[in-house]
C-alpha cells in the first residue's frame, strides 16, 4: 500500500478567483489517483489533527515568532496579502498549520515503513523565508520537515531535492546553514523568485543548484540527473530524501517555460528509488491540471513497481 496524506480540508484555503494556487489543483490530483488501475493500492490518510501534535515548536525552528504571528493576524483580522501573490484566507493559518502537520505525518510514515509516501497538502512551502511568506508559500513545509526528520531516531542526514521548475530560495535559506541538511534544486533560469545560481553552494557545501534554460526537456534534465542529482544525493548517504515536489515544469504549464511531459517524473522518481526508498513527495507548484495530476499519478506509480 502506498500512504498518500491528503484532507478536503485543504481545499479550503482560498487564494481567490483568479489565482493559479487553487484547490482544483488537489481535487484534479484526487479524481486522477482514484480512477487509475491500481487506485486499490493507494491507503489515503487524514494528516493528525493540530490539536493532537503541536506542529508549533517544528515551525519554530525555521521561522521566526513575529512572522507566525503576522500570518495568524492577517488570518484572524479577516484575510489579507503577504505579498502580492501571496494571499492569506481567514482558515489559512489554520491549514497552513495543517499541512505542516501532514507533512511531519509523511516523515513518519517514510521512517516507520522504509518506503515512500505522498504529501498532498496546500498551502505549498518551498518559496517561505525565514520572516517572509511569498510566492503562494506561508510556511516551509520541506525544511520543517527535514528539521523534524533530524530529531526522530538515527536520522543524522537528511536530503532535499527540489524539482518545482522555481528554485525553492526559501527552503535553501532556511536549510544551507546545518550541514546535516543537503538541497539539491534544479529549476528554470532565469524565473521567479531569481535566486539558485549554480555558484552558491550554501554554507557547508551542502547546496547544489541545477538552473535550467527555458524550453528544456528530458534530453537535458536526463544528464542533469545522471550526473549531478544522483551523485550529490547518494553520496550524502540520506537517512530520509525529501522531495519539493512541484510539476510545473511541465511542458503545458502556464508559469514558466520547461518543457518536460508528465511521464518524466516518472524517470526522476526511478534515478531516487535507486538512491533510497525512504522518500517523502511532498506537492509544491504544478498549475496545468491534467499535466499536474498525471505527473503525481507517474511519481507514485513508479513507487508502486
Ligand atoms: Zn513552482
Amino acid at each position: 500500500m502506498f500512504p498518500v496524506i491528503y484532507s478536503d480540508e485543504f481545499l479550503a484555503h482560498d487564494t481567490g478567483r483568479y489565482h493559479p494556487e487553487r484547490s482544483e489543483r488537489l481535487t484534479a490530483i484526487v479524481e486522477a489517483l482514484k480512477t487509475v488501475t491500481w487506485a486499490n493500492k493507494l491507503d489515503w490518510q487524514l494528516p493528525t489533527p493540530v490539536p493532537n501534535r503541536d506542529v508549533m515548536p517544528y515551525i519554530q525552528k525555521v521561522h521566526t515568532r513575529a512572522y507566525i504571528d503576522k500570518v495568524r493576524q492577517i488570518a484572524e483580522s479577516g484575510g489579507g496579502l503577504l505579498d502580492l501573490d501571496t494571499p492569506v484566507c481567514p482558515r489559512s493559518y489554520d491549514l497552513a498549520l495543517l499541512a505542516v502537520s501532514a507533512w511531519l505525518d509523511g516523515v513518519d510514515k517514510v521512517l516507520a515503513t522504509n518506503n515512500p509516501a505522498f504529501v498532498l497538502a496546500r498551502p505549498p512551502g518551498h518559496h517561505a523565508e525565514r520572516e517572509r511568506g511569498m510566492g503562494f508559500c506561508l510556511f516551509s513545509n520541506a525544511a520543517i520537515a527535514a528539521y523534524y526528520a533530524l530529531e526522530q531516531p538515527g536520522v543524522n542526514r537528511v536530503a532535499i531535492l527540489d524539482w518545482d521548475v522555481h528554485h525553492g530560495n526559501g527552503t535553501e535559506a532556511i536549510v544551507e546553514t546545518n550541514p546535516n541538511i543537503i538541497y539539491c534544486s534544479l529549476h528554470q533560469s532565469p524565473c521567479y523568485p531569481g535566486t539558485g545560481r549554480a555558484s552558491d553552494r550554501g554554507k557547508h557545501n551542502n547546496v547544489l543548484n541545477i538552473p535550467m534554460a527555458p524550453g528544456s526537456t528530458f534530453e537535458s534534465y536526463q544528464p542533469a540527473f545522471e550526473n549531478l542529482v544522483v551523485p550529490f544525493l547518494s553520496d550524502f548517504q540520506p537517512n530520509i530524501l525529501i522531495v519539493s515536489a512541484g510539476y510545473d515544469a511541465n511542458s503545458d504549464d502556464p508559469l514558466a517555460e520547461i518543457a518536460l511531459q508528465p511521464k518524466d517524473y516518472g524517470s526522476f522518481t526511478d534515478y531516487l528509488l535507486k538512491i533510497t526508498r525512504r522518500i517523502l513527495f511532498g506537492l509544491e507548484g504544478g498549475y496545468a491540471l491534467r499535466a499536474l495530476s498525471q505527473s503525481v499519478v507517474a511519481t507514485i506509480e513508479k513507487c508502486l513497481l
